[in-house]
């Protein structure tokens, strides 16, 4: 606090010298600091116009008064305004932020420097006081410290939603393995012949039981997406295949609903990628296309390539999607129509997981879509020629 950087005393001590001068003139226009001269005692003597603007008082109503009147009642009875003038006496110069009160009382945040001013002697002859007014700044600092706690505690909320997913997931499939063993069992005979009524609502509880297995796998990979514990083995890979390993997965469920699926060849292209996330994407796009398009329509697989990116496109001849909800379908847990299968619901994630992957791989998924027409969404990925080095 003792060295002296700036250069405020020397414009008091000009100040001081040259009253009347160019420094006056300078130091009275000046708007954005309060520049102004104390006595020995600490009345005001000099007053310029940033002075006035910060403090609301005219030359005449303080000159002559204590500095004191600047400070909080608080600071006051803290004896602060003489403490700083017998600090700055002894050292040179004394600085402190803090808040400093204008003449109708409101207070405002300030940098304040007083500065010893002697003589040529050496005699002290009075002090200079510069102050700023830091309110919006410091205003700009409570916000960003603010800013910074929401982020802070908006991070630790997900990861304790993730690690509960995580934790409910497993704890449910423990027993839901158990309901699908013992239903199998059932199912095979062991505990004797099965009456077809019997054997009906046996595979009825298994296919529910799948199915919330499937609900709770997608959940779990939700939250390990989403606490960033997923690693991606980025390879250039062709897209043809991955096409040709997932259509069988899901030609009985289009057959059994009266859908034609058709693969659109043409030259293989190449993207880098996570193969298995491309397949767990592609997957769940076609579930959807079959759960959402009519008896008699048609799901068309096709190879894409723009600019740097090359990807898959999946057309449906479906029930589409209002306009309005085209982005919310890609938020977790939402469901806009209702399932033209008939079976169980899904639980809103397959959309949020495919997209989240496909980020994560520097791709995308985008969506059109018109409602009773169909849709249309595309997941884009990054072309191998686009690849960083090494390709
Ligand atoms: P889920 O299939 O489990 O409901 P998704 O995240 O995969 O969850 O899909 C979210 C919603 O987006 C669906 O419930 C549906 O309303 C809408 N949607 C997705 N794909 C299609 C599609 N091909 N045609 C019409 N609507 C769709």
């Amino acid at each position: 606090m003792s060295e002296s950087k700036t250069g405020d005393g020397d414009v008091a001590r000009a100040l001081a010298k040259e009253s009347g001068g160019l420094y006056k003139l300078l130091v009275d226009t000046v708007r954005d600091y309060a520049i102004f001269a104390l006595d020995t005692a600490g009345n005001v003597v000099t007053w310029n116009a940033g002075a006035e603007r910060f403090k609301g008082y005219r030359a005449e109503e303080i000159i002559g008064k204590h500095f004191s009147v600047f400070y909080t009642d608080e600071d006051r009875r803290a004896r602060k305004p003489e403490k700083e003038l017998v600090e700055a006496e002894a050292v040179g110069r004394v600085e402190d932020e803090g808040w400093r009160v204008r003449k109708d009382g409101t207070r405002f945040w300030a940098n304040v420097v007083i500065t010893a001013v002697r003589d040529s002697t050496g005699n002290l002859i009075g002090f200079s006081k510069v102050t700023r007014d830091l309110t919006e700044r410091r205003a700009a600092e409570l916000r960003a410290i603010e800013d910074a706690r929401r982020v802070a505690s908006a991070d630790s909320a997900t990861k304790a939603k993730a690690e509960f997913l995580a934790s409910m997931s497993h704890e449910l499939r423990t027993p839901l393995n158990a309901i699908g063993g013992y239903a199998d069992l059932l199912l095979l005979g062991v505990t004797g012949e099965l009456a077809p009524e019997q054997r009906d609502y046996l595979e009825r509880i298994r296919r529910s039981q799948q199915h919330l297995l499937g609900i709770i796998s997608d959940l779990l990979n939700f939250s390990r997406i989403d606490a960033g514990r997923i690693t991606y083995d980025m390879q250039p890979m062709l897209l043809g295949d991955s096409i040709r390993r997932v259509l069988p997965m899901v030609e009985p469920q289009a057959k059994e609903r009266g859908l034609t699926l058709s693969f659109v060849g043409g030259k293989d292209l190449v993207a880098c990628a996570d193969q298995a996330k491309v397949e767990q994407i592609l997957l769940n796009l076609l579930s959807n296309a079959i759960k959402f398009t009519k008896t008699g329509g048609s799901i068309t697989l096709r190879q894409i390539s723009a600019d740097d990116r090359v990807g898959i496109r999946v057309d449906d001849t479906g029930i589409g999607i209002p306009t309005g909800s085209l982005e919310s379908i890609f938020d977790p847990f939402v469901q806009v129509g209702r399932t033209l299968a008939g079976g169980p619901e899904g639980a809103g994630l397959g959309l949020a997981i495919s997209r989240d992957l496909a980020r994560a791989m520097g791709g995308d998924i985008v969506v059109k879509s018109e409602t009773d027409v169909g849709s249309t969404f595309e997941i884009l990925l990054k072309s191998e020629d686009s690849a960083p080095a090494g390709h």
